[in-house]
């Protein structure tokens, strides 16, 4: 590789963003924040000059091998396996076909077309893994989440990662130049749990959009969703998966409404997302628990939102309730807090980074509805402090955004191409 080239931000990225794609709309099935992000950085990255080529896994037949998602940044979508059908945990047995479609993509390109190669979840990092090699440039990877972290706080009923990931993800640890990590405590696991050597692993937080995501006319965003000025609307937005703890908001609201039955005619529950992952946590389940608890009539249950829609749900809402049994960072907590929002949130992974205690919100140990209660009863009756908390979060979340998350990422390239060492090959190593 020419050194001299080695301080520059890298003129082209290859993202590989297996499971998927940014395109999707996000809030349901398996696209979440990490499509979110992905998207966010890459518009950002071009617009500083870097481009961008998305490799994600074709899931339909109508969509072109090759899209623009922004100027600068390119989707390209490789065929590995049935478009439809396959779950995620289906994915390891296309990781072969991936690859070999991704490293059909550079072939037509001229030598050394990417500089760097960055994978998003274990599933590209495997891929990320082989391209590195056969590339000779850097690979830098993100987790997003982790196997060992998410087994060892399982919300009821939620199966544990599988081994195949684990060994995955711990193959990716020790095979990638660099590992972003969203949190100090992101960093500290991949060291303890997965021996990441610490000088490997960059702190990089994620962000959010401060322009799309602004404090508004809470009047204005309830007519527009149909909610009563004078309600108390507690709102919970996110892929509905036992993870997520969407039953713990229910629970704790039955509670509420068991211990103060006057509350019932204004305290109005928004579950806003769509199924995601296998688990029983499905909408519909949780409308059956939203019956048998008795709280049927005060909760709505709605369809994933986006753009506009979604910011007025943040808005109309009195509080966002983030009860996930796990949380590498948490973006809802982050979009509701610039809305003007106060977020309360488990104190698990990045939830504790993002909501600041007693000041945008609050943060609650463990899962017990009793706990929960205890603290949206003290939100609840209080609208001074529910203004207060209001008032702060747009500044704490604003410590946060992807024009510094996209500037770290260029940053920690940059690192990566400067200590990158290609490894020899088997045969080279011991002739
Ligand atoms: N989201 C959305 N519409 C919905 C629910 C969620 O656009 O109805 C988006 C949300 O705005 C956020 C992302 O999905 O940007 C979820 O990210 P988060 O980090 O909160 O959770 P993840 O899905 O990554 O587990």
């Amino acid at each position: 590789m020419n050194s001299s080239r080695l301080p520059m931000r890298p003129r082209r990225v290859a993202v590989f963003s297996l499971h998927t794609s940014p395109l999707e709309q996000p809030g349901t099935g398996d696209a979440g924040g990490m499509n979110v992000y992905v998207a966010q950085t890459a518009r950002r990255m071009a617009q500083l000059g870097t481009e961008v080529e998305i490799f994600t896994r074709a899931t339909s037949s109508e969509i072109p091998p090759v899209a623009e998602l922004a100027p600068g940044v390119t989707v390209r979508n490789i065929v590995a396996g049935p478009f439809e059908g396959l779950d995620k945990n289906d994915l390891p047995a296309q990781l072969c076909a991936f690859g070999a479609g991704a490293l059909r993509v550079e072939a037509r390109q001229e030598p050394g077309y990417y500089d760097v190669v960055h994978s998003h979840y274990w599933l590209s990092g495997q891929v990320g893994w082989l391209a590195r090699e056969r590339w000779g440039v850097p690979l830098v990877h993100t987790a997003h989440t982790l196997a060992k972290v998410k087994n060892a706080a399982l919300a009821e009923g939620d199966k544990p990662e599988p081994s195949v990931r684990v060994v995955g993800e711990e193959q990716v640890v020790a095979d990638a130049d660099r590992l972003v990590a969203n949190t100090e405590t992101e960093a500290r696991e991949l060291v303890t749990r997965y021996e990441a050597d610490p000088a490997d692993v960059a702190v990089v937080p994620p962000g959010v959009d401060l322009e799309r995501f602004t404090p508004g006319d809470r009047g204005a965003a309830r007519d527009r969703l149909g909610l009563e000025a004078d309600s108390v609307v507690l709102t919970f937005v996110g892929r509905v998966q036992p993870l997520k703890g969407p039953d713990v908001l229910l629970r704790s609201v039955a509670e509420l409404l068991g211990r103060r039955p006057e509350l019932r005619p204004v305290l109005r529950v928004l579950m806003v997302g769509g199924p995601s992952g296998n688990g029983t946590e499905r909408p519909e389940a949780m409308e059956r628990l939203a019956e048998t608890l008795g709280i049927a009539d005060v909760v709505r249950f709605s369809p994933p939102q986006w753009g506009e829609d979604l910011v007025a749900v943040y808005r109309a809402s009195d509080l966002v309730a983030v009860p996930s049994y796990n949380e590498s960072f948490g973006l809802v907590a982050l979009e509701a807090q610039a809305c003007g929002t106060p977020v309360v949130a488990a104190a698990v992974g990045g939830l504790s980074v993002a909501v600041s205690d007693g000041v945008s919100g609050r943060l609650v140990e463990g899962h017990a509805p009793a706990d929960w209660a205890d603290v949206l009863s003290s939100l609840v009756w209080n609208p001074g402090l529910r203004e207060r908390l209001g008032a702060a979060a747009p500044d704490n979340a604003a410590r946060f955004s992807w024009q510094r998350t996209t500037e770290s990422l260029l940053e920690t390239y940059v690192r990566a191409r400067k200590s990158f060492r290609e490894r020899p090959w088997l045969g080279e190593a011991t002739a």
